[in-house]
Parts: structure tokens; C-alpha cells; sequence
């Protein structure tokens, strides 16, 4: 006979970039579907951490799974900065409500991202952890699931147990970071598991478009903890890349290692990898090339003129979604056989919606920018529209203009990671020579990793604005960015 086995399973997730003006409110968390408990938490995210969790679980015999009323993820998605106080303390104050109800628990999944901020609550995953560890006691196992970009330290690992991140950006490995979690979790519990641990600080600082995984130096960081996870059983090691965009004490490079039982040996692994990206800070800093974005454009008009085509020209810095800088430059530089993907501007798509707007009408519009500095001027575009959808709670419109020139415009940020979605709105890939997007690295898993284009150009205006790999231009007020390399000179010792 199997002795049950009763986890509570809760999700609080965010990437907050809280040089954002809007801020990450209580009702940016609430919409159909969210907050979330029982079996609709467990079937959120099926592909992701939490369906890899429930999966993995599941296939234990008498583990019992109790979805714990949680928010998903923000409507703004990536779009909104610092999380408001009411909704931490709402739906942290819910949670343990629901902890307590449904209790007692033997094990507790936490399925968070890591780089959330929350106004007045410095660390706000170990703060989660604190309280959760404080209602389930001492005997209880924590574990948790985490994005490379999060902003941690030891501090969530004094209150849980264990945490797994994903190794890749982009992130192919959240379905087996998930799975890996709910096996561990139910080791530890049958007492075949007692997680040991080490966290070591890094004091490096990169802006996130620079830390792609499909070549070095980063990729040498998830090579090396691969390395040590394959040789050492039951070694699981953390690479946290950070996320810099939020203003919080904890960002930087943070390796994590969990062993079990065996803390001389989590040192030593956690050692070895801190002390590799520390030999690497300056190449980690330096090895991709971002161009200005007339530089860029010159470049892509080389490489249409070379025959190394599609091109990706990648606006990295864009996080509002409404720049409208590139298109501005490939107008003036008048390039053709560009799909921009995509302008957002809410008021131009309901607009156009409400005017019953389809295929065939001819298009005069100013378009995108203005939501604050970093996306710049409306421009003008004017041509035919060659498909107007309904789709993912956005309106999209297809123009066409200029010389074979493609435009999308959406209602909100869409990140563009795969081209092959695009023809779900009618697009022939093969008449584009150039693909203008607004990505940092996710897009490599459809454009690059994939062998699909043959140039990547990564570009940002020169100002510089608030997604700038230039981070000493932003205004931080709990960073000391000279405690940093670039921006200082630590003195660091593995
Ligand atoms: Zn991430």
C-alpha cells in the first residue's frame, strides 16, 4: 500500500518591468478563467511548467493534487510594471486562506516566475514562500518552478526546499522543469530525497537580449550545468540569467545547486559554474552585436543586395509594442518586401473595427507610437488592407504599402516568435525578404534556431529608451549598478 501523498498546488507569476509606467494592478489579474483553483489551475498552462507538474504527479499512485485558488498570468502580460501591494496581499491573503482550508498538505508546488516586483515587498517569491512554509510547518516540502529570469537569491531557498529553472532561452524545458519539480517533490516526501543546497551571487548584470542559449558564451553556462546534472546523480543545478528591467536589490547572475544531501559537493558545483561566468563576464557582455536602427536597416537592405535572405530585424528595446522607429527608417530607407510585425495601437484597432474595416479598403492612418517616449511618433501609412481578423482578443489588420511592403497592426504588444503563425492571416512567407519584429530572443525559436533566416539584425533607437542594453541609463533606486561588471569593478572570487 501506498501512503497518500497530498500537494497543494499554487501559481503567481510575473515578469515586471517597473520602469513601466502602468502599473500591475489587482484587476489586470482578474478576467474569465483567473483567479484559478482546483482541476482549471492543474489544466493552466498544459504545455508549460504547471502541466509538466500535474503530468509528472499523476503518475505517482496516491498523490493527491489540490489546485489552491491563484491568479494567472496579468491580461498585460510582460506589458505593465511594478505589482501593486492590494494585489500581492490579495491574492497572497486568498492563498494561504485556502492552505488553511483545504490543509493538511505534505508538499506544496509553487509554480512563480521569479523576476515578479511588487511595490513594498522586496522579494516577493521568497516572501510567498515565507508565508506558505509558515501555514504548512516545518515538515512540509516547498518546491518550486522558476524562469531564467529570475531575480533570486538564497533567500527563497530558507524557506522552501528546492527550485527548478529552466536552462534555455528560449524556454524549450518548462514542461520538464515542471515534471522534474513534482518528482523531486514526491522524493523528498517518501524521504528518498533530503535537498541540500548552495547559492552563490554573481555580480554581473546583462540586458536580457544579449543571453541566448544557442551559442556562447551563455550557452556555455547551460552546457556546464547539463555537464554537472549528467556526471553527479541527483545534482540539479540553477543558472538564474536575471532580469534587469526590474528595479530590485536581488538581480544578477544567481547559481543555484541541489544536492542530495551532499552540501560539500553543491558547493563545489556551484563554484565551478560561478566561477566560469565569471571568466566569461566580458565575452557574456559582448558577443551579440546590437546595431542603431538605421545601421540596421543599412545592413538588411546588404544582405537583400548578398541574396542572404529572410532577414529578421529584430527591435529588441521595444516593450510598449507601439515604436514606431524602425518602420519610420525602412520607410526612409525605402526597403521593400518588409513584413512589420507588428505596430500596436489600441485606439487605431478598435477604430478600424468599428468601422467595419476588410479586405480591399484603401488604409490612411496615423499609426502607433505615443504611449510614452520609447515608441516615438505616430507615422502615416496609407495602401490597401488585405485582411482585417478577429483572433487572441486582439483586432488585427493586414496593409499593404509602399514598395511590397507588409504591415500588421494589433491592438497590443505581440511578440512575433515563429513566422508560421502569420499565415493564419493570410501572408505568403516567401514574399518577404526582410521580417522587422519586436523580440529580444524568444524569436530565435522560429527564426534562428530553426535555420529559417539567414541574416539577424538586432537593433534599438539611439536615445536610449527603457528596454536599452545601455542600463546605466535607466533611473534604478534599489540597484547600485557599480556593484556590477559592466558598471563596476566587483571584486569576485568563486
Ligand atoms: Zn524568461
Amino acid at each position: 500500500m501506498t501512503t497518500k501523498i497530498r500537494i497543494a498546488v499554487l501559481h503567481f507569476a510575473h515578469e515586471t518591468v517597473t520602469f513601466l509606467k502602468n502599473d500591475t494592478t489587482l484587476s489586470d489579474f482578474i478576467y474569465p478563467g483567473s483567479p484559478a483553483s482546483g482541476e482549471a489551475l492543474l489544466k493552466a498552462y498544459p504545455k508549460s511548467y504547471m502541466g509538466g507538474f500535474v503530468k509528472m504527479a499523476r503518475e505517482f499512485d496516491g498523490v493527491e493534487l489540490v489546485g489552491i485558488e491563484s491568479p494567472l498570468w496579468p491580461k498585460t502580460s510582460i506589458g505593465s510594471g511594478w505589482v501593486t501591494e492590494e494585489a500581492f496581499e490579495t491574492f497572497t491573503g486568498r492563498m494561504m486562506e485556502g492552505l488553511k482550508a483545504e490543509g493538511p498538505f505534505d508538499g506544496v508546488y509553487l509554480c512563480v516566475h521569479g523576476a515578479m516586483a511588487v511595490r513594498g515587498t522586496a522579494r516577493p517569491e521568497a516572501e510567498l514562500a515565507r508565508r506558505v512554509r509558515a501555514v504548512v510547518g516545518p515538515k512540509a516540502f516547498i518546491a518550486a518552478t522558476f524562469d531564467l529570469h529570475g531575480n533570486e537569491d538564497e533567500q527563497f531557498l530558507k524557506h522552501a526546499d528546492m527550485g527548478f529553472a529552466v536552462k534555455y532561452f528560449p524556454h524549450y524545458d518548462e514542461y520538464l522543469q515542471g515534471e522534474r519539480a513534482a518528482r523531486m517533490l514526491v522524493r523528498a516526501i517518501r524521504g528518498d530525497y533530503k535537498p541540500a543546497h548552495v547559492t552563490i551571487k554573481v555580480p554581473i548584470v546583462s540586458a536580457t537580449v544579449r543571453m541566448w542559449t544557442g551559442a556562447s558564451p551563455w550557452m556555455d553556462l547551460t552546457q556546464r550545468a547539463l555537464v554537472w546534472e549528467a556526471r553527479e546523480t541527483d545534482v540539479y543545478v540553477n543558472v538564474f540569467f536575471s532580469f534587469p528591467f526590474a528595479d530590485v536589490p536581488d538581480i544578477g547572475i544567481t547559481i543555484q545547486v541541489l544536492t542530495n544531501n551532499n552540501a560539500k559537493l553543491a558547493a563545489e558545483v556551484a563554484r565551478d559554474i560561478a566561477a566560469l561566468a565569471w571568466r566569461k563576464r566580458e565575452a557574456l557582455l559582448t558577443s551579440t552585436k546590437i546595431h542603431s536602427i538605421a545601421e540596421g536597416v543599412t545592413l538588411a537592405k546588404q544582405a537583400i543586395a548578398k541574396g542572404e535572405t529572410p532577414v529578421v530585424l529584430a527591435d529588441h528595446s521595444d516593450r510598449s509594442g507601439s515604436a514606431t522607429f524602425l518602420l519610420r527608417e525602412i520607410v526612409a530607407q525605402e526597403l521593400s518586401g518588409v513584413l512589420i510585425a507588428t505596430i500596436a495601437d489600441a485606439k487605431a484597432a478598435a477604430k478600424l473595427k468599428a468601422a467595419g474595416a476588410r479586405a480591399g479598403d484603401p488604409f490612411d492612418m496615423e499609426i502607433g507610437g505615443l504611449v510614452d517616449e520609447s515608441a516615438g511618433e505616430p507615422l502615416r501609412i496609407t495602401g490597401t488592407i488585405l485582411n482585417a481578423v478577429e483572433g487572441h482578443g486582439q483586432f488585427w489588420v493586414v496593409v499593404k504599402f509602399g514598395r511590397d511592403n507588409v504591415l500588421i497592426l494589433s491592438t497590443y504588444l505581440v511578440q512575433v516568435m515563429e513566422p508560421f503563425g502569420l499565415r493564419l492571416l493570410g501572408l505568403d512567407l516567401d514574399a518577404f525578404k526582410v521580417f522587422a519584429i519586436k523580440s529580444r530572443v524568444h524569436f530565435r525559436k522560429g527564426f534562428d534556431d530553426n535555420g529559417f533566416a539567414k541574416t539577424i539584425l538586432l537593433v534599438e533607437p539611439d536615445q536610449p529608451f527603457l528596454g536599452t542594453v545601455h542600463l546605466d541609463a535607466l533611473p534604478y533606486r534599489n540597484v547600485d549598478l557599480k556593484k556590477f561588471y559592466p558598471y563596476g569593478e566587483p571584486d569576485f572570487r568563486a
